[in-house]
């Protein structure tokens, strides 16, 4: 079964097999060795002046950034389940916060967050995704972060880029916490979560806050290439495996290949009659509003092999997403576009015609 939900996407064998070696100790020469690779990998990946590798799934992040980044307000971007989640995660913690809220398919305006800022000076921290995975839009967090910072300098940019890290390439600029995590893009399995930070947001942490997630006392440990807690050392020895398998061809080649493919795939639907349903598609997936959404992936599943991701909540039954992150062979991607047009054949809406394979190899090779 061809797994293509975008998140968790499949572990490749190579890194399997690295995490396969027996277990280190953390508090060893041999473990920090690992740890400072991976970590100046991961500072060039993300692009920041400063990052922490934390044991825990990608809300543990977010979780970790609400605590230690935002003192007064929070703005919570509320287009989908994950931006939710941050005005969630605000409310749990007890963190005074306004949301903006929008329909799954649309991303936010900088004039919406101009005037939101402006009317609630106390405003010290916006939490946003880069790609929100619920509808598969992409926000313009860059533009937002420009503008915010035009606004009131000493405010922190926290962007969940959990569907994007490793995906395209982010203008950190203006960001000042970037949040990503082990199961998606990079092809691990879950458990690591990963912050790049700015200087200034190092400054912010201060002293920290909380226990577990007190981000100061992950710094201070994290300069001396070992962790507060028990570091997710499996994890890490895969995550310099995927970084060993990456650098082959190199970053920058991975941006385009995955770019490739999600506009080789989206020409694809599009030419057996789908429409895409963000209004600013994200290269991490493709999400098609669909009537029988449901029927297809029940089809995908059974007949042809291919696990992809269906709709939460009000969009349970009417969207299909397919996953683009990761190392995918673009024959695997072929394969999906061609197994969704063998569905419309069935399911009697459209004669199977090839079209969709032929408008995704044209796209893909011909580009
Ligand atoms: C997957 C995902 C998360 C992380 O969720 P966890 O289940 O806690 O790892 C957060 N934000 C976005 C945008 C995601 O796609």
């Amino acid at each position: 079964m061809l797994l293509f939900t975008p998140g968790p996407t499949p572990v490749p064998e190579f890194v399997r097999q690295a995490m396969a070696t027996p277990t280190l100790h953390h508090r060893t020469p041999e473990f920090e060795a690992i740890f400072k690779e991976a970590r100046e990998r991961l500072l060039s990946l993300l692009g920041m002046d400063e990052c922490v590798m934390v044991a825990s799934s990608g809300t543990g992040a977010m979780q970790a950034c609400m605590i230690n980044l935002c003192e007064k307000k929070a703005l919570t971007i509320n287009a989908g389940k994950f931006g939710e989640r941050f005005g969630k995660i605000a409310d749990a913690m007890g963190t005074e916060k306004i949301e903006l809220c929008y329909e799954w398919d649309t991303p936010a305006t900088v004039a919406d967050v101009e005037k939101v800022l402006h009317e609630n000076k106390d405003i010290d921290a916006i939490f946003i995704q880069v790609c929100e995975s619920a509808g598969g839009l992409r926000h313009p967090v860059e533009a937002i972060a420009k503008r915010a910072k035009e606004i009131n300098p000493q405010i922190m940019i926290i962007a969940d880029g959990i569907t994007a890290v490793g995906v395209e390439k982010i203008d950190v600029s203006h960001i000042d916490a970037l949040v990503t995590g082990s199961q998606k893009a990079l092809m691990l399995p879950p458990g690591l979560a990963m912050i790049g930070l700015s200087n200034k947001a190092v400054e912010k942490i201060g002293k920290g806050k909380d226990y577990y997630f007190n981000l100061a006392i992950e710094i201070k440990n994290q300069q001396k290439n070992t962790t507060a807690w028990t570091a997710a050392t499996t994890l890490i020895i895969g995550l310099n495996a995927i970084f060993d398998e990456i650098d082959k061809e190199g970053i920058d080649a991975l941006y385009e290949v995955t770019a490739k493919r999600a506009k080789a795939t989206q020409a694809a639907l599009e030419a057996i009659g789908f429409a895409m349903y963000p209004k600013i598609p994200a290269l991490c997936m493709s999400t098609v509003l669909d009537e029988d959404a449901e029927a297809i992936r029940k089809l995908l599943k059974t007949k042809y092999g291919v696990n992809i991701a269906g709709g939460q909540d009000h969009l349970k039954g009417k969207i299909f997403r397919i996953n683009q992150m990761g190392l995918i062979p673009v024959y695997e991607s072929a394969w999906v576009v061609n197994a969704i047009e063998l569905a419309l054949d069935e399911l009697g809406r459209r004669a199977f015609d090839g079209a969709a394979n032929r408008m995704f190899n044209e796209t893909y090779f011909k580009a």
